[in-house]
């Protein structure tokens, strides 16, 4: 089975939307189009036709390229079947437990529910690759707009069950906020001190820090690193503060 060839294309102000290809059926997949046309410029750069967006949750600057890209497209849109209200465009309603397929290339839909109530991940076991929306970033955590520090915590320690391999694509560039915030609540954890200043200077060189891996964020993510919900929902509050 071929790789599959996963492309990051930043839009907007800080989102990544992720175009992923397999390359022995041809299927070519958007993970959260965010908008349509560098979606499908990126695509038609590399001479592939998007067959597939795959939506996480209903926020428009995940799905706000769904319409524009269907139109083009043909494609088929499928996400989080408890946020169909949200997301007129759905075509194909997913469930956690669900399995949807890129070309030959599976994944498992994982329920993810506090970011939005319907929040769901899409995990690529054999890929060793997630797509995790907004629920996690690099040494981040998503905002709990409509679920609970129980829920995300539950999410945290479900990423945490993943290999360290794992590579975790979400759906921001928020690493240095991030970061920058870790150091505040675990102060004395020098693998964080050392990602600190590895991304500050990717980033002052204009470069992406995502995707991360499960196991870069075992080590300096004081959201997959706290110990319970209530931590999880200190740290978090801390951070809506700041
Ligand atoms: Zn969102
Ligand atoms: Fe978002």
């Amino acid at each position: 089975m071929a790789a599959l060839d996963i492309v990051r294309i930043p839009v907007l102000s800080d989102n990544y939307v992720w175009l992923v290809h397999d390359p022995e059926s041809g299927a070519t997949m958007v993970v959260d189009p965010a908008v349509a046309d560098p979606v499908l410029a990126a695509a038609a750069e590399r001479g592939w036709t998007i067959t597939d967006i795959w939506n996480t949750h209903w926020h428009p600057d995940h799905t706000g390229g769904n319409a524009a890209i269907k139109a083009a497209t043909g494609c088929t849109i499928a996400g989080p079947a408890a946020e169909i209200e949200r997301i007129p465009t759905l075509d194909v309603q997913l469930r956690g437990g669900d399995r949807v397929r890129i070309g030959n290339h599976s994944a498992d839909v994982w329920d993810v529910p506090a970011h939005t109530a319907g929040h769901i991940a899409y995990h690529f076991a054999d890929d060793a690759a997630i797509f995790v929306g907004d629920t996690m970033f690099a040494m981040g955590c998503g905002r709990l707009f409509e679920g609970t520090a129980d829920q995300m915590f539950a999410n945290m320690q479900k990423l945490g069950t993943l290999d360290d391999a794992t590579r975790v694509y979400c759906a921001h560039e928020y690493t240095l906020s991030n970061a920058r915030f870790a150091v505040t609540v675990d102060p004395g954890n020098a693998a964080l001190a050392d990602r600190l200043i590895a991304v500050e200077s990717a980033r002052a060189a204009g470069e992406a820090t995502v995707p991360t891996s499960i196991g870069l964020e075992r080590a300096t993510n004081p959201f997959l690193r706290a110990d319970s919900a209530t931590e999880l929902g200190r740290i978090r509050a801390l951070k809506d503060a700041a």
